[in-house]
């Protein structure tokens, strides 16, 4: 009894932990994102860069969020991928409590 509490508190502060590290991620992809596209505007705040350097700047912040969302984004007990709500209460695939 006293284990099974303990693996759940285990899963659920994975799960906390998990969902900090989603939210800071998707923050910085956004914030980044948006700083390419400023940056793009405003040639006057931090000099001019070509439209494809920024571009590709914005490509590879997707590509670094998505891989990291691959890696982190999943269920604590059976590593399966989580969905896109950010605030799940149980995992799809296994039904554990998430939070
Ligand atoms: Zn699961």
């Amino acid at each position: 009894m006293n284990d099974r509490n303990s693996e759940k508190e285990r899963i659920m502060n994975q799960y906390r932990v998990r969902q900090t590290r989603q939210i800071l991620a998707i923050t910085a992809a956004i914030f980044l994102v948006l700083l390419a596209a400023v940056i793009h505007k405003r040639p006057d705040l931090f000099g001019t860069y070509s439209r494809s350097s920024l571009f590709a700047a914005q490509a590879i912040t997707i590509a670094v969020f998505l891989g990291f969302t691959n890696w982190n984004w999943r269920c604590p007990s059976c590593a399966a991928f989580l969905s896109s709500d950010i605030y799940r209460r149980r995992c799809k695939k296994c039904g554990t409590h998430l939070q």
